[in-house]
């Protein structure tokens, strides 16, 4: 009766389990992530005014904006899971780091929480079949610790100046130095000059390292671009 009842369990389970992981995995599914770094300058000189965190005054270097999941045909999902909120105490080790690293510049002033709540929400519970809360803020820390922007552009002699750039030296400085090819969006300061604001790399699913994009977001700079200062 015992050995009975137990294969039938283990029928069970054999014949549920299957469904359940499809289930989880196809709804959070996807390809690649971009790694988007923001410049400060370019969002704070633009019409929109911008608010410092309550921290202080950022460091005047590429800040983290997110970890977005994506599909390689362009297409990407969002807010995954409204079961899984933003628990900052399962990132408490984490909160200096990511206060100096992705720091909120949008108005009015924070901490970041609500910024990082945002990118949670919207982006990071859509990657839970590979990484948790904890392994999603970790990541893109550890991304920014490995891709110095600012070294990789100054290293050229490209400096956040307010001077113009071609965008090909900047692409080119980047991919020398990091290794792969970026995406570079603009946005235009308050006169309309067209200018370097946020910065894509690609990540593999698991999260471990860059790639070549397989895919590039759309939009488009000038040919030559400028560096505001911050
Ligand atoms: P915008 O329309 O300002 O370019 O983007 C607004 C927001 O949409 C971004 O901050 C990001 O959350 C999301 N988004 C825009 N483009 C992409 C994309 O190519 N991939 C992903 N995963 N998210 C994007
Ligand atoms: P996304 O564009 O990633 O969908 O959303 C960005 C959201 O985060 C917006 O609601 C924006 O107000 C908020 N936010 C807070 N701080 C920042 C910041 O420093 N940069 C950007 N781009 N958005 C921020």
């Amino acid at each position: 009766m015992k050995i009975l009842l137990a294969s039938l369990c283990l029928i069970s389970l054999l014949v549920i389990l299957p469904s359940v992981f499809a289930a989880s995995s196809s709804s959070e599914d996807f390809d690649f992530f971009y790694f988007v770094q923001q410049w400060p300058g370019s969002y704070c000189d633009t019409q929109k005014t911008c608010c410092y965190p309550t921290s202080g005054k950022p460091a005047a270097d590429f800040g983290i904006h997110g970890l977005w999941p994506n599909y390689k045909d362009g297409t990407y999902p969002s807010n995954c899971d409204d079961t899984k909120p933003f628990d900052k105490s399962t990132i408490s080790d984490l909160i200096t780091s990511m206060t100096k690293s992705w720091p909120t510049l949008a108005c009015p002033s924070g901490s970041g929480d609500a910024f990082w709540e945002h990118e949670w929400e919207k982006h990071g519970t859509c990657s839970e079949s590979v990484i948790d809360q904890h392994e999603y803020f970790q990541t893109a820390l550890d991304l920014k610790q490995k891709t110095d922007l600012l070294g990789a552009l100054t290293k050229a002699g490209i400096n956040p100046d307010g001077k113009s750039y071609s965008l090909e030296s900047i692409r080119d400085s980047i991919k020398e130095s990091i290794g792969f090819t970026p995406w570079i969006e603009c946005n235009r300061d308050e006169s309309g000059n067209s200018q370097l604001y946020q910065v894509y790399l690609c990540v593999d699913r698991s999260g471990s390292g860059l790639i070549e994009c397989p895919v590039f977001p759309h939009g488009k700079c000038g040919t030559e671009i400028e560096f505001p200062s911050f």
